[in-house]
């Protein structure tokens, strides 16, 4: 199996800690934070993804609206410098303890956070990175930032 993440959510899952839009959206997130920190590829997608999914069925689900996909674009135009590799759709990614650590220490420095613009979860994630991604749902333990 692979999981299917829009780019701006390999931002998201690096300070995902069980909230979110809806009881449906955070067990769906559960399970897909769960799949990913026993190591499940991820595949790169364009629009909505595995995590938008429960949302989908909105009347004007905001996945599909154009600064969602701003957010991608600036996601993976950062990720792309930090990791020197292709962020885009198609490409996979082995979600590592080494990747979400490199992820999380960019995340923390604000590296990474111009996507991060303009979101109303930034509060929450920029604390969850000021102590160092203590209780986050994806590899707890190795990927504390030390
Ligand atoms: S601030 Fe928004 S876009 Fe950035 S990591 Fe948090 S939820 Fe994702």
């Amino acid at each position: 199996m692979t999981v299917r993440l829009r780019a701006h959510h390999l931002l998201c899952m690096l300070t995902y800690v069980g909230r979110g839009y809806s009881p449906a959206f955070t067990q769906n997130y559960d399970g897909i934070a769960s799949r990913i920190a026993s190591g499940e590829e991820i595949l790169i997608v364009h629009g909505p993804d595995d995590i938008c999914s429960p949302l989908l069925a909105e009347k004007a689900p905001h996945c599909l609206r154009d600064n969602v996909a701003n957010r991608d674009r600036d996601a993976a135009t950062a990720l792309q410098r930090l990791l020197a590799r292709p962020i885009a759709p198609g490409i996979r990614l082995s979600p590592d303890s080494s990747l979400v650590e490199r992820m999380r220490a960019a995340f923390a420095k604000g590296r990474t956070r111009r996507a991060c613009l303009g979101c109303e979860w930034s509060v929450l994630c920029s604390s969850v990175a000021g102590r160092r991604f203590a209780d986050t749902a994806l590899l707890v333990q190795e990927s504390i930032i030390r």
